[in-house]
């Protein structure tokens, strides 16, 4: 028997856990002093919580399961979904390469984002 082809139908049928239901991002001001490294440093203290830079700017990208996926993998309120969802398209998405591969930098904990914060600012504390 074939292997099954993946097309823009199943796609999402296939995609265990609904990869792009399960995350939300917010942009934030690329972060030039103290203060701002301070501030993502709070942010990222909490669980759940990442940073990545792209060619876009700086993100917080925050793990959370939207409430109405259910549990076939479906939009529980696909006709009136925000638009954000509306326009995700998945000829080309999460199921197939991750975001992860066009971050610049990419801290998922406290640590490494104290660590890079000690090499930028040569008097950090
Ligand atoms: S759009 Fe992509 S990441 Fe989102 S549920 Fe469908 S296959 Fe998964
Ligand atoms: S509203 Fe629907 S499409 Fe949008 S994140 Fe939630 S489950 Fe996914």
């Amino acid at each position: 028997m074939g292997k099954l082809k993946v097309t823009t139908e199943n796609k999402c049928t296939l995609c265990e856990g609904s990869k792009c239901c399960s995350y939300l991002t917010q942009q934030v001001d690329t972060p030039r002093s103290k203060e701002d490294f301070h501030t993502l440093l709070w942010q990222i203290a909490h669980q759940g919580v990442e940073i990545y830079q792209d060619e876009d700017g700086w993100f917080l990208l925050i793990s959370n399961r939207c409430q109405f996926i259910e549990k076939d993998g479906r939009c529980g309120i696909y006709e009136q979904r925000p638009t954000v969802c509306r326009e995700h398209d998945n000829e080309w998405c999460e199921y197939d390469e991750p975001a992860e591969q066009h971050f610049k930098r990419h801290f998922t904990s406290y640590q490494q984002l104290l660590k890079y914060c000690k090499k930028r600012f040569k008097k950090w504390n």
